[in-house]
């Protein structure tokens, strides 16, 4: 099977999951949104009450600051990948479980795998987490993390993990944003000095 059909094949999965119980109270899975040869992959929490409407990734209030956070080096949202660590809305936008993510992530790495891209961004502190752990890099909070970047061998290539704070910290914390601003021109650094191939 080539990458296009797996990839589909996985959508499919994802729309009729039943692995953990959030598949009952979600409106629409939340599979993710961009090109499959995306270089940069963003990774969010969970989709919340818009997300859910819709069936799209970031869409809501957190989704216009990432877009500007994109906009702000030059980066169109068709142009890289945007997933989240669970599929579907926990009610009330509460925590993912440890068992909720434990039942889905196989969903993000195997779009990991797929995507193969060069640079993992992961937006906040369950998504940071749980990325620097599957690389084995050490996390302690995002607050110590966000904005460094780590640089790891995977089976498909060297890629750079880059952790940002949840875009959503800029609506309720408006200085917030310029950290995510800062955070974001690392990506650009990476991209300008041509430390990737595209
Ligand atoms: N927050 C997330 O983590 N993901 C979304 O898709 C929307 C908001």
């Amino acid at each position: 099977m080539d990458d296009k059909t797996v990839f589909e094949d996985l959508k499919s999965k994802v729309f009729h999951c039943t692995k953990c119980p959030l598949f009952r109270t979600k409106t629409h899975y939340v599979f993710g949104s961009g090109s499959m040869n995306a270089t940069i992959m963003f990774i969010g929490e969970a989709p919340g009450a818009n997300e859910d409407r819709i069936g799209t990734p970031f869409v809501g209030r957190a989704g216009k600051i990432l877009d500007e956070l994109l906009t702000s080096i030059g980066i169109r949202r068709e142009e890289v990948y945007i997933a989240n660590i669970l599929k579907c809305r926990p009610p009330q936008n509460r925590n993912p479980s440890s068992d909720e993510i434990a039942a889905c992530v196989d969903y993000l790495n195997i779009q990991i795998d797929i995507i193969k891209p060069e640079i993992i961004v992961p937006l906040g502190s369950f998504a940071s987490k749980y990325i620097l752990q599957k690389y084995d890099l050490p996390f302690q909070s995002i607050s110590q993390v966000h904005g460094k970047i780590f640089r790891k061998n995977t089976i498909f290539g060297a890629i750079y993990i880059i952790p940002m704070f949840h875009p959503a910290v800029a609506t309720y914390n408006p200085q917030k944003k310029g950290v995510l601003l800062e955070d974001i021109k690392k990506l650009s650094d990476i991209l300008s000095e041509n430390m990737i191939k595209s």
